[in-house]
């Protein structure tokens, strides 16, 4: 492990191993066979790529999507590794001489996609040359479970046959189901597999639902909140892609949509305008995600509530794969169960099925419908019950780190509040936003209230005593029971709804489960200089764009925070940044101790 520990070190520049990292590794160096499920950007790369570079011989990473394996073959050359793929992007010659190279021994990691396996050309090379390990990666598409079941997987098994020495092979994935995980060790043959589970938590990811009426307010005042920031904005159909993205750039904001009905050149551009992150927000249907390795998505929004809780964290933990502070927002409305519901009913792939399978399949697909509802509908901690659906038990049983433990939920008896805040969204007569009459109602000393003089009315504080926010949280609950409504428009007005009438003349007590007041959603944030990371982050943009990679190759966003936090001025100091090793110390390094040197100086 010595060996590996340096590699890490001085290769990758990480001072340290992450949790299953080792485990796996020195399996693999013991020549065991491995199955790791590990959630998404738990760094299952390393896991695989340190022990290449430790073995003697080459290895074969099996990879499902062109763009993974460039943008891997990218970061291993950044770090000064040889690497190669070999896959339909190539033309034939360019094809020949990688396998020549690859025969001459120029390689330490060869990506290659399944479908080139049992090819004449490719099965000459690897009879010829020693191959320590075959690498399955994103193995669960081998798996007809799997939503990304892809034929040429099983291949996999009898090429590792032809090979005159069977080396180790290593799968890994982030699917956890139980189904999946059998397919995987019986359809790659793993021999007494070494299996590493990790825990499915992602502590730096921020999860929150938000129920409010109306989802594009929700989406443009959640991206009010992330300005500056890149994220995934993921939508149900081809068409909802189409308006959010639409509407979004109406009101200013740089989206591109990605679904799969788009021509290959468009969708191509706007994957590359987002992982190069000109456009910092994309919207996209699912078919978006599986290929893309950009590390600093900052946020991940479900415009509409996915089908079930697999989906919705495969999702939704593209975010912060750079372990970085990173939000998870589920916009949920009552209609997204009625439509998942359709969908179940109608799926067209049970056609195939025997009427008893099919039934079974849709009664499976109901309960974990229920339970994504759960997810989006209930209070309480929004990380256990993620954690307790993939059969975790959760470390505490409040996160902190959540919208569920934030709003820590209390219910009460909201009877006359509900009364007074439809008198008082009467009173003002539909003329002002959901803020403002929040601040009329408790009697603030706002002083837009004097100029309007609202402070006369005999609503204005009806609800002294109450705190504003928790005045707001009962205006969104009435707004999505249709009891206030709003108006459209950037500046959305606050009226009575369609069932005012009924709320005031309903004789049952009125409960609302509303936040605990004062409890705000504290994050805390390592002390870094903002110019100083800007900086940074121009430099990086810039060598990016002279390299046509992208930017997160060069410097992972949480390379340059630690950077600007820890601030080096000789080379060995550069080296203790996280994420930077020999490799790119030798390419960038003085660049960027340049940059540091020159702001301190200013
Ligand atoms: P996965 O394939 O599991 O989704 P990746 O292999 O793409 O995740 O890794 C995600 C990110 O984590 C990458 O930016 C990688 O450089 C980083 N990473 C991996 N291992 C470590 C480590 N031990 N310390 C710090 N960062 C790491
Ligand atoms: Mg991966």
């Amino acid at each position: 492990m010595q060996a590996a520990k340096q590699v890490l070190r001085d290769v990758f520049g990480y001072a340290s191993f992450r949790p299953g990292q080792e485990s796996v590794i020195a399996a693999i160096l013991r020549g065991r066979d491995v199955m790791a499920v590990m959630p998404t950007g738990a760094g299952k790369s390393l896991c695989y790529q340190v022990p290449a570079l430790v073995l003697e011989g080459i290895t074969l990473v099996v990879s499902p999507l062109i763009s993974l394996m460039r943008d891997q073959v990218g970061s291993l050359i950044q770090n000064g590794v040889r690497a190669a793929y070999l896959n339909s992007s190539l033309t034939s010659r360019q094809y020949a001489l990688a396998l020549d190279n690859a025969r001459r021994g120029v390689y330490r990691i060869i990506y290659v996609a399944p479908e080139r396996l049992l090819t004449e050309g490719f099965l000459d090379f690897a009879m010829h040359v020693k191959i320590a390990q075959v690498v399955v990666d994103e193995a669960h598409c081998v798996s007809q479970w799997g939503q990304d079941f892809r034929p040429g997987y099983l291949n996999i098994a009898p090429f590792i046959a032809r090979l005159p020495v069977r080396p180790r092979v290593s799968a890994f994935t982030a699917t956890a189901t139980q189904s999946v995980r059998k397919d995987i060790a019986r359809l790659l043959e793993l021999q007494n597999p070494h299996a590493v589970t990790t825990g499915f938590d992602r502590p730096n990811l921020y999860f929150e639902v938000r129920r409010e009426g109306n989802r594009d307010l929700a989406l443009l005042r959640f991206l009010g909140e992330h300005r500056g920031q890149s994220g995934i904005v993921y939508c149900g159909t081809r068409k909802s892609v189409e308006e959010v993205a639409g509407m979004l750039v109406e009101h200013g904001i740089d989206a591109v949509g990605y679904h799969a009905g788009m021509g290959d050149e468009e969708r191509q551009r706007a994957q590359e305008d987002f992982v190069s992150d000109r456009a910092p927000v994309i919207v996209a249907t699912n078919a978006f995600g599986m290929g893309i390795d950009k590390s600093n998505v900052s946020f991940v929004v479900h415009y509409q509530m996915p089908k079930d809780l697999e989906s919705y964290y495969q999702e939704a933990g593209r975010a912060g794969r750079d372990g970085e502070e990173a939000t998870c927002c589920l916009l949920y409305q009552p209609a997204d169960v009625r439509l998942n519901l359709f969908l179940i009913e109608h799926a067209q792939d049970n056609d195939k099925l025997d009427a008893q399978t099919q039934q079974v399949v849709m009664e499976r697909a109901k309960e974990r419908l229920k339970q994504m509802t759960y997810y989006a509908t209930g209070s309480g901690c929004l990380r256990a019950r993620i954690l307790t659906y993939f059969g975790e038990k959760p470390a505490r049983p409040a996160c902190g780190n959540c919208s569920g433990c934030l709003m820590q939920a209390q219910e009460r008896d909201v009877t006359r509040e509900v009364g007074r805040i439809v008198a008082g969204v009467a009173a003002l007569g539909g003329r002002y936003g959901k803020a403002l009459t929040a601040k009329v109602l408790c009697g603030s000393s706002d002083p837009r209230i004097r100029e309007k003089q609202l402070d006369r009315l005999s609503v204005f504080g009806s609800l002294r005593g109450e705190d504003e926010q928790t005045v707001r949280a009962m205006i969104e609950e009435l707004i999505a029971d249709g009891v206030l409504a709003l108006t459209d428009g950037q500046y959305p007005l606050l009226r009575t709804g369609p069932r005012a009438r009924e709320a005031l003349l309903c004789e049952e007590p009125v409960r609302m489960t509303l936040p605990e007041p004062g409890r705000s959603r504290v994050r805390p944030k390592p002390q870094v200089d903002k110019g100083l990371f800007a900086r940074l982050t121009r430099l990086r943009r810039n060598i990016a764009e002279e390299q046509h990679v992208p930017p997160f190759i060069i410097f992972t966003n949480a390379t340059l925070r630690d950077m600007a936090v820890k601030r080096p001025r000789t080379r060995r100091e550069m080296l203790r940044v996280d994420g930077v090793g020999e490799g790119k110390m030798d390419r960038y390094g003085d660049m960027f101790l340049r940059v540091i040197r020159e702001y301190e100086d200013e």
